[in-house]
């Protein structure tokens, strides 16, 4: 028998394709961790790298937390479905206190991850979805493996990309003109990719907008505590409660990505209850429960008190001077990059130099990213992975895993880390440059090599 090629022979049994559901058939592997793990690649191979690609929270995890896990450890039970009553109850307290949010536990549920929590919302919820360009790599595919199409809700690089209201009815009429139905409004305060975060003017027209339309607003807070000090996190959700779900999680404020866990505060209405009930009957299918020592230990973590209240005000500071140092650095070789917010990234512009980037082949992010890592060992992530148009040259810059030398050993980097946390507290409360400089060498290195990059490419045209 001939075996077609596609076929192979696996200790004498003839494998045939597998037939993939087309909704994930050749989809791509989530830009950010595609990047992670080129890094690591090439890390492994001794390239050098600069690892600017990334955003990973990477503060060695408050002793509290550690020793409440260990004391978890024995709990091999599954969790209720949509989490430990006595965690949902901690996160719905500390929504309300340090975000000012209406809460109800019944109405706040927890899942591996804010990832999955969004993605389960996205299932429950009915309607096509809007979204602002740039935005995180995976509500759009999130949104297309939910059945729903995507409608991009235009920014404008020279305005922070701030998300307006004339945008938003532009996305809209968009939308119905080609037989859309947006029901669902996704917003990311602060923002991956753009560190910009929602002035309370704005969130308030937006939330105003959304009502307008009978639209709900999933709004993912999930950088929440990471603002930097001189603009206040303020949620739609302040202002359209009855129709704003909230996300977040314990990856960015407690340096805990590994650990998997997030939530959702929905609204506290029966509408909410009902969506509760459709994303635990999701849930139930697919997660089971979020694992439940760590439920446990974020107890601890969602209790807030000074000790977890010192950690994270001292993590968000440090986020803060690093972009700001990074951003300072950019601005005075001349790239226009809008001051961040919050989170740890940047979203420099290289458009002014086109000509010359296209001189040497370079004409997408994609392209310039690709440039970046092989000459200038530069990681990257290119604008198109945030759903921008190709051709639109900018580029998301990760500062967090630059705060400890890439080849100092775990140990050494905890001590590192450890001693940045201790000094964070000399540091500006509003994110301004003060005089106190931390030790951030490898942070330095990238200032310097994407200064020499700049320098380089020659004048800028000033064309946009
Ligand atoms: N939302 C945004 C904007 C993110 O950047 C990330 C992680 O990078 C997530 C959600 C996912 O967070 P979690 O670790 O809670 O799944």
């Amino acid at each position: 028998m001939t075996v077609p090629q596609t076929h192979q022979r696996i200790q004498g049994t003839i494998a045939g394709p597998l037939d993939l559901n087309s909704a994930v058939a050749g989809a791509p592997v989530s830009a950010t961790l595609r990047m992670n793990e080129a890094v690591a690649a090439r890390r492994a191979a001794r390239q050098r790298t600069i690892h600017l690609g990334f955003g990973e929270a990477p503060f060695p995890l408050p002793i509290p937390l550690r020793e409440e896990l260990a004391r978890a450890a024995t709990r091999t039970e599954y969790a209720p479905v949509l989490g430990l009553p006595g965690l949902r109850a901690a996160i719905a307290a500390y929504l309300a206190r340090t975000h000012g949010l209406a809460t109800s536990p019944a109405t706040t549920i927890v899942g591996p991850g804010s990832k999955a929590v969004l993605y389960a919302l996205m299932r429950a919820l009915a309607g096509d979805v809007l979204l602002p360009t740039p935005s995180w790599v995976s509500y759009a595919p999130q949104a297309r493996l939910a059945g729903k199409r995507v409608f991009p809700v235009d920014t404008d690089p020279a305005d922070h990309h701030r998300m307006t209201r004339a945008s938003l009815e532009t996305a809209m009429q968009a939308a119905h003109e080609t037989g859309g139905d947006p029901r669902l409004l996704v917003v990311n305060t602060p923002s991956n990719p753009t560190g910009g975060m929602f002035a309370a003017d704005d969130a308030e027209e937006i939330a105003i907008w959304a009502r307008g339309e009978g639209v709900t607003i999933l709004s993912d807070e999930v950088y929440a505590e990471l603002a930097h000090g001189w603009r206040a996190h303020v949620s739609p959700a302040r202002f359209y409660s009855e129709r704003t779900i909230v996300t977040g999680g314990m990856s960015k404020a407690f340096s805990a990505g590994g650990w998997r866990l997030g939530y959702a505060a929905l609204p506290v209405t029966a509408a909410g209850e009902d969506l509760v009930a459709a994303v635990r009957s999701l849930a139930g299918e697919i997660w089971s429960s979020a694992a439940t020592p760590i439920q446990q230990a974020a107890i601890v973590a969602f209790t807030f008190d000074d000790a977890m209240e010192r950690f994270v005000r001292r993590s968000a500071r440090i986020h803060a001077h690093a972009a700001a140092r990074l951003r300072s650095a950019l601005v005075a070789a001349g790239v226009r990059c809008p001051q961040p917010a919050g989170a740890f990234y940047l979203y420099p512009d290289f458009v002014p130099w086109r000509d010359q980037l296209a001189a040497r082949g370079v004409t997408t992010s994609a392209d310039l990213a690709n440039h970046l890592l092989d000459e200038w060992d530069i990681a990257t992530l290119p604008a198109s992975d945030f759903g921008e148009a190709p051709d639109a040259l900018r580029l998301r810059l990760a500062t967090s895993m630059l705060y400890a030398p890439a080849d100092a050993a775990p140990a050494d980097q905890e001590t590192i880390l450890n001693r940045l946390l201790e000094q964070a507290d000399d540091l500006p409360a509003d994110g301004a440059s003060g005089t106190t400089q931390l030790a951030l060498p490898a942070l330095d290195e990238a200032a310097a090599q994407l200064a020499a990059f700049v320098a380089a490419q020659g004048t800028s045209s000033s064309a946009t």
